[in-house]
């Protein structure tokens, strides 16, 4: 297949990590051997040889991924908690990690309750730009950003923190968890971060039915720690997974940008409503991190997530949750189907209410996942949502 430097997403997305096949495949078939025949010993017929290592299917998702990011190299894992694992296992005993404050709760609970145990400490921070200076010791080893965060959707400058932490010390890794924005919207590693990582799980397959983890980076010598690592621990997708979250992102562009756009239609319709204390939208020029959102993100797009808080508090909240027609309660984010769900008492309920609500998660506020059913049918629902649940 030859692609050209010059093709564009929606290119590199159907076509990137493709081959056809020995019989002509347009879609390349599972291929589920766990084993490749070697013409002598340790001499393989092709480039596979046993399926932990690397197979077809996985090799063509990882490619694909990589060409989204602007990468070299990708490799993918069993999910996106893994890939995170991985990562942070990568570090000597006795290294110390920086991580933006509120980071995926997977993620703080793997550095707070796992990591440590592995001689690596982690602070955390909600204000990583002033506070890098002050935090960064002889021993960090690696700064851990997420943007936008979850799920207040605060947006970082990626480039800003690149280039502070570079400055003090160029050997200190920027890892950025991408999820949130995709690789449609943010390519970390055009920014200055060292490797990005996605739970693929969320908009990269995006049809909610695979959990798998991805990551990319252009440094070779990273790419081949973090290769020996996915196979010497083994926390790998299937095949079949593999085969699935590939062609879930062959739409990535067109899912990500129709969500964006409802989206901002929603957010609008909630910033007008008396029913609404506040809005958290990247997209809206109303955000205080908007003018980081239009350098940073393609078109300005703010996304698919909004959060918001309603009046009437988490009362409120419940009965707007369990009222909405299109929108379905459930944790999760980035699939078809728009989702919606009260991080106080759901994802972020295990936080303490001081902590959660230092960082704006209230028992009021409301996280929607925007999907891409017709935007008109999904702003009547939100409509007739909050009339039901602030009705005396
Ligand atoms: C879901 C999620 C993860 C964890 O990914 P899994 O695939 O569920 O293990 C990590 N980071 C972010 C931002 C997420 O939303």
């Amino acid at each position: 297949m030859g692609l050209r430097e010059s093709d564009k997403f929606g290119t590199l997305a159907i076509h990137a990590g493709t081959h056809i096949d020995i019989h002509g495949s347009v879609i390349e078939p599972i291929s589920l051997s766990t084993t490749y025949k070697q013409s002598s010993p340790a001499e393989p017929l092709g480039a596979y040889e046993y399926s932990r290592s690397s197979n077809p299917n996985r090799k063509n998702f990882e490619d694909a991924v990589a060409a989204l990011e602007k990468g070299k190299y990708g490799l993918a894992f069993s999910s996106g908690s893994a890939t995170t694992a991985i990562v942070v296992q990568s570090l000597p005993q006795g290294s110390h990690a920086v991580s933006i404050g509120d980071v995926y709760g997977g993620t703080h609970r793997y550095f707070t309750q796992v990591a440590n145990n592995h001689g690596v400490d982690t602070d955390f921070t909600n204000n990583l730009i002033e506070d890098l200076p002050k935090l960064i010791k002889d021993n960090t080893k690696l700064v851990w950003l997420e943007s936008p965060t979850n799920p207040t959707l605060k947006v970082t400058d990626i480039k800003l923190v690149s280039e502070i932490v570079k400055t003090i010390n160029k050997d200190i890794l920027v890892v950025v968890d991408n999820t949130f924005s995709s690789p449609y919207l943010c390519n970390p590693l055009t920014l200055g971060a060292d490797i990005v990582v996605h739970s693929a799980t969320k908009y990269i397959n995006g049809h909610s039915d695979v959990v798998l983890g991805v990551l990319a980076t252009n440094n070779e010598a990273i790419y081949e720690r973090l290769q020996f690592l996915q196979n010497a621990v083994g926390a790998i997708p299937s095949p079949f997974d593999s085969w699935l979250a590939h062609r879930g992102l062959k739409t990535l562009h067109l899912r990500v940008r129709q969500a964006a756009l409802s989206a901002t239609k929603i957010a609008e319709l909630l910033s007008a409503s008396d029913k609404v204390i506040a809005v958290n939208y990247p997209g809206l020029p109303t955000h205080p991190d908007y003018e980081i959102v239009k350098k940073q993100h393609r078109d300005a797009l703010g996304g698919g997530m909004i959060s918001f808080r309603i009046k009437g508090g988490a009362e409120a909240a419940a009965k707007f949750s369990s009222s909405t027609r299109l929108f379905t309660l459930a944790e999760s984010l980035g699939g078809i189907e728009s989702l919606l769900e009260v991080p106080a008492v759901m994802t972020h309920g295990g936080i303490p209410k001081e902590h959660r609500e230092a960082s704006g998660v209230y028992d009021d506020l409301i996280r929607l996942s925007v999907g891409i059913e017709d935007v008109d049918d999904l702003l009547q629902d939100i409509k007739e949502a909050l009339e039901a649940a602030t009705a005396k």
